[in-house]
């Protein structure tokens, strides 16, 4: 296992679309799905999106175990939702790829989950509650949507300049370091 880098916003990677995985659950995939478990956790984050480490595979990681529980490692590939529901909540998110940003978005409150696990099982199941606002937002990766372009223009841009800004200052900190 290894961690991978998390692109990060204007990275223009991130707005590209996932191609669906062919030929099943295997090996390699599996391999790639063990990295991005890593990575999550190394951030530490509750879900990533392949795209998120540059591979455009349509394939999703989580775990919504709480601080003091044991890990609950969940594995999405291929996975396909249904809105079951017109009622929305709001729900202040964050994304690993617009550190530091948090903001509310509106998503409907259940839905259903189809996809392959990380033994290649078709799972088909109900998503309400932090699932189905997590699952939503790691499913709009896969289109290249952030959930920042579910916001107003000008926060999606003031996102944009904090990471560009932070990004900036982390670059002339390591810069300073390795001079010194
Ligand atoms: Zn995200």
């Amino acid at each position: 296992m290894a961690i991978r880098e998390i692109l990060t916003v204007p990275d223009p990677r991130l707005k590209e679309v996932s191609k669906p995985v062919e030929g099943g659950v295997t090996d390699e995939l599996r391999a790639l799905m063990d990295d991005m478990l890593e990575t999550m956790y190394d951030a530490p984050g509750i879900g990533l999106a392949a795209i998120q480490i540059g591979v455009p595979k349509r394939v999703i990681v989580m775990d919504l175990a709480g601080p003091e529980e044991e890990p609950q490692p969940r594995y999405f590939v291929n996975p396909e939702i249904l809105p079951l529901t017109e009622d929305l909540a709001p729900y202040e998110e964050g994304c690993l790829s617009v550190p530091d940003v948090f903001d509310e978005v509106e998503r409907p409150t259940q839905c259903r989950v189809r996809y392959l696990d990380y033994n290649g099982k078709e799972v088909d199941e109900i998503a309400e509650g932090m699932f189905a606002v997590c699952i939503q937002h790691e499913m709009d990766h896969l289109e290249g949507t952030l959930f920042i372009d579910h916001l107003s223009r000008l926060k999606r841009q003031r996102a944009v300049d904090k990471v560009k800004k932070a990004k900036r200052l982390e670059a002339k900190s390591a810069k300073s370091r390795s001079a010194a």
